[in-house]
């Protein structure tokens, strides 16, 4: 088994809804287990701006499948939960990242690991600190001091899930 951290984003639809569907999905999704949950938070939209604030959280989950199997795991969920592509960086119903994955660290056309945004995005890095805040990103810097770096973003919890 191995452990890995996702990252959910939504805002189509009941973004927070979206999202706690998606974690449910995790459940027993060919073996993987969901170990943790983040809160959730609001953010808003990294690309173009005429689109809704998203809702992100991120998960830890350990599962039996390799990095790209569980890419792959992630895109049938995606696809099982109606995400349509639209355009880059776009409103979406969900998404799901794959954050990071034990500790590889690796470059192809279809995953890199850990994911690319992890520095810049406070709504990635909040959500992980949640879930373990002495973590170190594989092949990169502890998480704190990331997270000192984008000490200044808007990116703010819900609270009671509302
Ligand atoms: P971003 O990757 O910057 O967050 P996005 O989530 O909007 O943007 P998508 O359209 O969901 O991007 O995915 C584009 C491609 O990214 C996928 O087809 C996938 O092969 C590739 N990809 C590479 N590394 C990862 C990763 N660690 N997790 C998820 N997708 C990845
Ligand atoms: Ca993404
Ligand atoms: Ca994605």
């Amino acid at each position: 088994m191995a452990l890995a951290y996702i990252g959910l984003g939504s805002n189509l639809d009941q973004p927070v809804a979206q999202i706690r569907r998606a974690l449910e999905a995790f459940a027993g999704h060919q073996g993987a287990r969901l170990l943790k949950a983040s809160r959730l938070y609001r953010s808003p939209p990294m690309g173009p701006k005429d689109q809704p604030d998203y809702i992100n959280a991120v998960a830890l989950i350990d599962t039996p499948m390799q990095a790209l199997e569980l890419l792959h795991a992630l895109q049938g969920i995606e696809r099982k939960l109606g995400r349509v592509r639209l355009r880059h960086w776009g409103e979406r119903l969900i998404d799901l990242d794959l954050l990071m994955y034990a500790d590889v660290c690796m470059h192809s056309d279809e995953l890199t690991l850990p994911h690319p945004g992890i520095p810049e995005r406070a709504f990635v890095l909040r959500p992980l600190a949640d879930l373990n805040p002495d973590l170190i990103i594989p092949g990169l810097a502890p998480l704190a001091e990331l997270l000192a770096a984008r000490a200044d973003d808007t990116c703010t919890v819900v609270e009671d899930g509302a």
